[in-house]
């Protein structure tokens, strides 16, 4: 494996791409996180300032992107991720999506860097095929309230792949499917931090609607082992990278109650518009092609995700 080489990672202080500067900085790599911090954090990435091989550079990624020096990898993770988050932000989800791409392809084409597309699970939709391998062409509703996310980076793909064809960009797309672990905002919406905190505080838990939707769920370190593998390999195609154990959404707010030790009800509220039924990754292709496979299993993930919960409860952070 190559050493020493320097990535962008756009959406660096967020959660999962805060996570992959510390595996490329671990790993003997140089790092610049480029973020506007509209759903980020510094607290995220401030254990690293003095590191003489990480730099952050405040930029909103949809304006051009002036960097001198060498890249050899760019990873663009820059988008609001949570339901709530890109409901909230529904212009600046499809720009990130759209022309936020569109510069860090450009980057990356001037740099002759490697070019990595955070996608998504939901590029499925609500998925007709199940599990979902990466020859499934999805059920979006492009004009729902999700269609801001899942066609952002619909076109995000397209858009890599153009690049990868018209211009001969080294491009990888990752499909990420439900990732969680610490640095996960608290109130970001997201099934892992709401129930997590609403044990811990002894709030009743919201399951929206039955709760017979399923979801599958991976720890952090598995994906960016995943995403790390994938960055070095000659595979242009989509790969999707998740952990294949599914559960409903009633049975993990269950499992989340126990594992906090928490007393908490489960009450019921409105499913939201389009929210997929059912989600699974098929990781054929990661296995084969990676030789990766999750490691973590939900119960020790949960465990330290919980003890970093506890831990801004601790501060009166949540
Ligand atoms: P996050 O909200 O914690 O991180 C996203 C980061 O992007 C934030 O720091 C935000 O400030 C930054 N950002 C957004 N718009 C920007 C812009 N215009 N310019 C610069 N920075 C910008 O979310 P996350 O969970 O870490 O998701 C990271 C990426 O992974 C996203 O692209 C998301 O779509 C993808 N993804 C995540 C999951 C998951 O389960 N966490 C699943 C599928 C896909
Ligand atoms: N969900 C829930 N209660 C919450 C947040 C989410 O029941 O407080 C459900 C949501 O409706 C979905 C699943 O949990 O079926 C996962 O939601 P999340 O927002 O984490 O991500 P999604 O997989 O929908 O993108």
């Amino acid at each position: 494996m190559d050493t020493n080489t320097v990535s962008v990672v756009t959406g660096g202080a967020g959660f999962l791409g805060s996570h992959l500067c510390d595996r490329l900085l671990a790993d003997g790599h140089s790092v610049i996180a480029m973020d506007n911090l509209i759903t980020g954090n510094v607290a995220n990435i401030e254990h690293l300032a003095g590191n003489r091989s990480f730099r952050f550079i405040h930029h909103d990624v949809t304006e051009y992107i002036f960097l001198p020096g060498r890249v050899d990898y760019v990873f663009h993770f820059a988008s609001p991720a949570s339901p709530i988050d890109y409901l909230e932000l529904p212009i600046q989800t499809l720009k990130v999506g759209a022309l936020g791409t569109h510069k860090a392809l450009g980057l990356a084409r001037a740099k002759k860097s490697r070019f990595l597309l955070a996608s998504t699970s939901e590029v499925y939709g609500d998925p007709l095929v199940h599990p979902q391998p990466e020859s499934y062409w999805g059920n979006v509703n492009p004009i729902g309230p999700r269609g801001v996310y899942d066609e952002a980076k619909r076109f995000a793909e397209a858009m890599t792949m153009a690049y990868h064809r018209a211009h001969g960009v080294d491009t990888k797309i990752v499909r990420i499917f439900n990732t969680y672990g610490p640095r996960m905002r608290p109130r970001d919406g997201r099934v892992v931090p709401a129930f997590i905190t609403e044990a811990l505080k002894g709030e009743p838990i919201t399951v929206f609607g039955d709760g017979r939707q399923t979801r599958s769920f991976c720890y952090v370190s598995d994906l960016v082992e995943g995403i790390v593998r994938l960055s070095r390999s000659d595979l242009h195609e989509p790969v999707n990278i998740g952990n294949p154990r599914e559960m409903s959404v009633l049975d993990f707010a269950l499992k989340i109650a126990a594992a906090c030790g928490s007393g908490s009800a489960v009450i019921h509220k409105p499913l939201p518009v389009d929210d997929p039924k059912v989600r699974q990754p098929d990781i054929a292709q990661a296995r084969a092609r990676l030789q990766w496979e999750p490691r973590v299993t939900l119960e020790e993930g949960l465990s330290r995700t919980i003890d970093y919960f506890r831990s801004l409860l601790a501060k009166g952070a949540i």
